[in-house]
């Protein structure tokens, strides 16, 4: 079976709405499809329905932004209930501090010559409360300023590029806590991508299950291959179970919906217990 436990719509930084991607996957073969939109619930109900439609499997996600050790990551959750207070309360705060990012970002192209930055992806947000850096990035793209998201992020959006600023997201004792508090699971999203030593990398996971972590993404559009090996090691060797994700935000950006291998055998997927087959889904 095709699980596709990560993806965004537009009511984060994705291009399609959640009815619009749902129907995407159904037609890309995933048979579960998880909608995780970065630090908003907002789209659950609506991908829901239309999972119904399509006659394929649907889980509540979210992808929550974490400050940790200094690092940004990602934790997603999983089976989460989007109308719990805790988690509401938890993901409105950080859609304040995006906000306020954003405007930090915008002044900081405003210095580098690019003027109303803040406005033009705000355009490009279909959700105000979830701008983000991705939405600056489309702006540029369409200005002409570059060719694609890729090298936005590049020229522009990381550390020590014009438009790049500090921020501090929630902890990630929040951000499990709020997971657990809404019946979810949570899992440490593409741990590939952080900027963290192999040393680091192993106090995160070992903090991670302590703070009650199920899962760590093994299979996601930004691992390579050996990195699929890696983790899965990982994932075992911390009593972590496995997940599997395409992180899709737009056709022909990165890797499709329900795209890439399947877990490596020595992994234990994190819907074993789930009590989903084809049958049901
Ligand atoms: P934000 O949460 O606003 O900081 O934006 C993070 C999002 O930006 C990620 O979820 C990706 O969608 C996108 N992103 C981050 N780094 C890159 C990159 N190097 N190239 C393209 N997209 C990126
Ligand atoms: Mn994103
Ligand atoms: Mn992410
Ligand atoms: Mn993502």
């Amino acid at each position: 079976m095709n699980f596709d436990l990560h993806c965004h719509s537009s009511i984060s930084d994705g291009v399609l709405n959640p009815a619009e991607l749902v129907q995407r996957a159904a037609e890309k073969g995933v048979d579960v499809l998880a909608l995780t939109d970065h630090d908003d619930v907002a789209g659950l109900a609506e991908a829901s329905q239309k999972a119904q439609e399509c006659g394929i499997g649907f889980i509540n996600g979210v992808e929550i932004s974490v400050t940790w050790s200094g690092v940004t990551l990602h934790v997603v959750g999983l089976n989460i209930n989007a109308n719990h207070p805790d988690l509401q309360a938890g993901l409105a705060a950080i859609q304040e501090g995006r906000r306020e990012r954003a405007e930090r970002i915008g002044h900081e192209l405003g210095k580098h010559g690019i003027a109303d930055a803040f406005d033009g992806a705000m355009r490009h947000a279909a959700n105000p409360r979830l701008i983000g850096r991705t939405h600056f990035a489309r702006h540029l793209i369409e200005q002409g300023v570059c060719k694609d998201v890729r090298t936005v992020f590049k020229k522009y959006l990381v550390r020590g590029k014009p438009g790049y600023v500090a921020h501090e997201w929630t902890a990630l004792e929040n951000a499990l806590a709020w997971i657990r508090a809404s019946g979810g699971q949570a899992v440490l999203a593409h741990p590939g991508r952080y900027d963290l030593k192999g040393k680091a990398t192993r106090r995160l996971l070992g903090e991670f299950k302590d703070l009650g972590g199920e899962g760590v993404e093994v299979v996601t559009g930004s691992h390579t291959p050996d990195q699929h090996a890696l983790f899965a090691e990982l994932a075992n060797f911390y009593g972590l179970t496995a997940s599997r994700g395409s992180d899709f935000h737009a056709p022909g950006e990165y890797r499709e919906l329900g795209g890439g291998p399947d877990l490596p055998l020595k992994c234990t997927p994190i819907w074993h217990n789930w009590g989903i087959n084809k049958h049901n889904s």
